[in-house]
């Protein structure tokens, strides 16, 4: 077991969070704040934070910090984050300097597997697959504890991989990513995230639906709805059997705001058998147990998740 308190921080694009656990992973405290939308600003609260948890600790504790992109291992700037201050910047060795310590920068899908993967749905097994399925669609592969991030740091990140098998009707939607990277037909982002699925949805119906309206129908017992999310289910097999094909991880843990629906815990693994090549499918398929505390989570675990 770990001596020392860790620090964590999510590092998001309208506040950063900052969480302070104990040996155990029990959290001690927890803090929100907002800030400017710019780097100096960024800095500062994430140093303020920082100092805050430490002078509660007495102590100088790690710091693991998760972003909503990702650190280059090559450069050292950030790159892809959707808060764009940060982007082509040294943020990692900024804040080493400010803080006066190594710290540890991680993707925010990882950090959530790794939280799972710690002390969550996944603590029992060694291969854990985290999903995120909310504006956008990424996963994330925990093996033994440890993040792992792949050469060019995008193990895992299947959001933009096509959809397998593709139907007539896929083809028809004539879906296209608006992402610089991709820009491909068929990009499973767009039929697994919850906006592109409220898209498919809306666009199919002729209806201005949100996401979680829709979900509301189906548990009302809409056809349309029903209709959509069986459709919605067998793509999200299809993708999980060609990733089992690859990784066959122990777990599949999802989460984001799709993961509130319940019946894809039910039917997704009855329709893993179709697609996936082997005898019987013993992946679990679970919720998440953290939530939206994931990231901040994880991105403490980054320091001694080994020793865990
Ligand atoms: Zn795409």
């Amino acid at each position: 077991m770990v001596a020392k308190h860790k620090i964590g921080i999510d590092y998001g694009g309208t506040k950063i969070e900052g969480i302070l656990l104990d040996d155990s992973g029990k959290e001690i405290l927890r803090k929100r704040s907002t800030y400017e939308k710019n780097y100096q600003s960024g800095i500062d609260t994430v140093k303020s934070l920082v100092s805050e948890f430490d002078n509660y600790t007495e102590q100088k504790n790690t710091v693991g910090i998760c972003i909503p992109g990702f650190s280059s291992n090559e450069t050292g700037l950030v790159n892809n984050a959707n808060c764009v201050w940060i982007n082509d910047k040294p943020f990692q060795k900024d804040l080493e300097r400010e803080l006066n310590r190594e710290i540890k920068v991680m993707n925010d899908a990882n950090c959530f597997a790794l939280s799972e993967a710690i002390d969550g749905s996944g603590s029992k097994f060694n291969s854990v697959w985290g999903v995120i399925i909310g504006s956008g669609f990424g996963g994330s592969f925990v093996f033994n504890k440890q993040v792992v991030e792949g050469v060019n740091q995008v193990a895992g990140d299947w959001g933009h991989q096509p959809l397998p098998y593709p139907t007539k009707e896929e083809y028809d939607l004539n879906v296209q990513c608006q992402v610089g990277n991709c820009q491909r037909p068929l990009c499973a982002e767009q039929f697994i995230s919850g906006i592109g699925f409220t898209k498919i949805f809306n666009n199919k119906y002729g209806t201005n639906l949100r996401t979680r309206e829709i979900v509301a129908l189906e548990a009302n017992g809409d056809e349309r709805a029903k209709k959509e999310f069986d459709l919605y289910e067998d793509r999200f097999a299809r993708l999980i059997a060609v990733m089992i094909g690859i990784v066959d991880p122990d777990a599949i843990i999802f989460g984001g705001g799709m993961s509130n629906v319940g019946r894809l815990y039910d039917n997704i693994p009855k329709l893993l058998p179709k697609y996936t090549f082997s005898d019987k499918v013993r992946n679990k398929i679970l919720r998440n147990t953290h939530g939206d505390s994931s990231g901040v989570r994880g991105a403490a675990w980054l320091w001694d998740s080994d020793k865990f």
